[in-house]
């Protein structure tokens, strides 16, 4: 089809808003798929995932639909589902031109209903032929105008970037500064309010799912969308992704709403990676966008920000739909697939720009980010003699995980395991080790990555407590700081305040986004949500609240060691740092003992399996 018939899209959905559902139904709607060769979720194909309802891996299909005798070509790009995986997330709104935005018509707005749409507006102002679109369908939901003088900062984000298709609609739809959560959060309910008179016509973007639900309450949420994000609800979608209710009129809104991509086939190669996994026979499999150029099989082809800088042959290009099927050449607005014996995912990362090697492009896409891991944590089998499996394992999964950092630790007492660093809160890739790989493991306490000054004048980056330098030499620490937004019914908001004040948390702010439910936004220490504090949200809130976090810097805290003994032994891979406030010494009663407490629970497991177990806490 020619490149006015494609649209690339995304959904974008809070956890158990029925994403995948959606995407399934879809599928089956266009024939892209035929139910019988369907399991339960085409989208979601990981055990693990399935059951715990998220995503993780990003997916795409390509459907084919006809309207008015029209056909169409339109490829959904799937967005994983989980707090951690923003920077993904964006990717994949990124190499799209307008994203489905699906609300639970018998729940509401959640945090990641939000967060996401800021990430689609922002997006929008990274790459502005993307970006223009993305909002123009967001904003199809709800075009807010806005005055003159706001526009002038949106073009300054415009400056720079070629092809710079700055549609003037865009510009008085988005009030950046409004929705973005960093920026002027504040008070957003009465500025769109006050915005609201000047609707503009919609693509609508909006489905309201779970219509079947004798709870739903469509027309409660779209009040509560219109109020919190400030879009106009009139064109939205009413559906149900179970039922097969309203998916032609979402198929429709598709093709009538999102725009076409940019024809920009002549210019040098130029594709975003939203995706990549190992594969064992053929190595890394890439998923991309075309945004200029093409890229035909055979090709000499290059990773812009790869440190390898290498050049590769595309053995094989392909689309997916959804199972992958080989083409010869690729244009710009598509989406597919390549193969080219690479070795591993850290060498085509998300993010990352693909061009020709004989004709390269000028500059890589914006929005490239590293993957620095947040979180590192000792893992030791159980069984010894399950050393060998778990390194193979942590081998395989870092193939597929750019972010994945190991190296081997060794203690007395543990024997020989590793030390290994996550992307976020990681007990869920702790769990796929388990379970994919049937290793038995002892996990330490989770630690962040600290600074500490020393007196020599140095700082030294520190993420495993075990290595602090001494307290002779160190003059302070810092450590990361997140900022959280909790949205909750107003039940739980007591409970909810408590929990972030029990982990040092500073509050900032707390407002009421419609009458019964609240954003609470705190900035706590990295290292006091990485345990526990999802799972304490969930079950104080009867999982009705959600939460978003971000990095937003360092700071200097009374921070000191807690090693561990067993036997008087020091175990030190058990070693963590903790805040002053929270060690109770030699005393694990009581409430500022609830530390040590989980530690030596902790403790205890392991010693079952190794030694008898005398716990003793000391500080140093
Ligand atoms: P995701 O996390 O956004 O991908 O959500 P899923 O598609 O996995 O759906 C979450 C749950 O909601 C599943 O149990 C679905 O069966 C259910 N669900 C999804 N769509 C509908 C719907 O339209 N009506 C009803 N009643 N349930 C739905
Ligand atoms: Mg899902």
């Amino acid at each position: 089809v020619p490149v006015s018939n494609i649209r690339n899209f995304c959904i974008i959905a809070h956890i158990d808003h029925g994403k995948s559902t959606l995407a399934d139904k879809l599928l089956q709607m266009t024939g892209t798929v035929q139910k019988r060769e369907m399991k339960e979720q085409f989208l979601d194909n990981m055990d693990l995932e399935r059951e715990r309802g998220i995503t993780i891996k990003l997916q795409a299909a390509r459907m084919r639909y006809m309207l008015e005798n029209e056909p169409y070509c339109l490829n959904l790009i799937d967005t994983p589902g989980h707090v951690d995986f923003s920077y993904e997330v964006s990717r994949s709104l990124a190499a799209c031109e307008g994203a489905l935005l699906v609300v639970d018509a018998s729940q509401g707005v959640e945090a990641q209903t939000l967060a996401n749409v800021y990430l689609a507006l922002e997006n929008n102002l990274e790459i502005i032929p993307i970006a223009i679109f993305l909002v123009r369908f967001v904003g199809d939901i709800g075009m807010i105008s806005r005055e003159w003088e706001l526009v002038e900062n949106l073009e300054m984000y415009s400056l720079g970037t070629d092809d710079v298709q700055v549609d003037i609609d865009v510009a008085k739809i988005i009030d950046f500064y409004s929705f973005h959560p960093n920026k002027r959060l504040v008070g957003y309910n009465r500025r769109i309010g006050a915005y609201q008179g000047n609707v503009e016509s919609t693509r609508a973007s909006l489905v309201l799912n779970k219509i079947d639900l004798p709870g739903a309450e469509p027309d409660r949420v779209i009040k509560e969308i219109e109020e919190v994000i400030g879009l106009d609800c009139s064109n939205a979608i009413r559906c149900s992704a179970k039922e097969g209710i309203g998916i032609t009129e979402i198929l429709n809104a598709i093709v009538e709403r999102i725009p076409p991509p940019r024809d920009a086939a002549r210019s040098p190669l130029r594709a975003l990676i939203f995706d990549s996994y190992y594969d064992p026979y053929r190595g890394v499999i890439v998923y991309f966008r075309v945004i200029d150029g093409t890229v035909k099989k055979g090709d000499r082809i290059y990773f812009m920000a790869s440190p390898a800088m290498q050049d590769y042959f595309a053995d094989e290009i392909g689309v997916l739909s959804p199972n992958q099927m080989q083409v010869e050449e690729l244009y710009a607005g598509e989406v597919g697939y390549l193969s080219a014996s690479i070795r591993s995912v850290a060498d085509a990362r998300v993010g990352d720009t693909v061009t020709n090697y004989d004709r390269k492009a000028e500059s890589s896409l914006p929005g490239y980010e590293e993957a620095t891991p947040m979180v590192f944590c000792g893992l030791f089998p159980v069984d010894a003699d399950q050393f060998p499996e778990l390194r193979d394992a942590l081998e395989k999964l870092q193939l597929n995980d750019a972010a994945l950092k190991f190296e081997p630790e060794t203690s007395s007492a543990m024997g020989f395991g590793f030390r290994c660093g996550f992307l976020g809160l990681l007990h869920m890739e702790i769990e796929r080790l388990e379970r994919e790989y049937n290793l038995s493991l002892i996990t330490t306490a989770p630690s962040v990555v600290y600074r500490v000054n020393c007196v020599n004048g140095d700082t030294v980056e520190c993420s495993n407590p075990s290595l602090l330098p001494e307290p002779g030499q160190r003059k302070s620490i810092e450590e990361p700081i997140v900022k959280i937004e909790m949205l909750t019914p107003k039940d739980y908001i007591g409970s909810l305040m408590e929990l972030a004040q029990d982990r040092r948390g500073d509050f900032k702010e707390m407002k009421y986004i419609t009458e019964n439910r609240a954003s609470i936004i705190y900035e706590l220490p990295l290292a006091e949500m990485v345990g526990d504090f999802f799972d304490q949200l969930k079950s104080r809130s009867k999982g009705y609240a959600s939460m978003e976090y971000t990095f937003v810097g360092y700071r200097e805290s009374e921070l000191i060691k807690l090693d561990i003994q067993i036997n008087g032994d020091p175990v030190e891979p058990l070693s963590t740092i903790v805040h002053k406030d929270k060690i109770a010494f030699k005393d694990c009663k009581g409430t500022k003992a609830s530390y040590c407490r989980r530690k030596v629970g902790l403790l205890a497991s392991f010693a079952k399996s190794h030694v008898h177990p005398t716990p003793a806490v000391t500080n140093r």
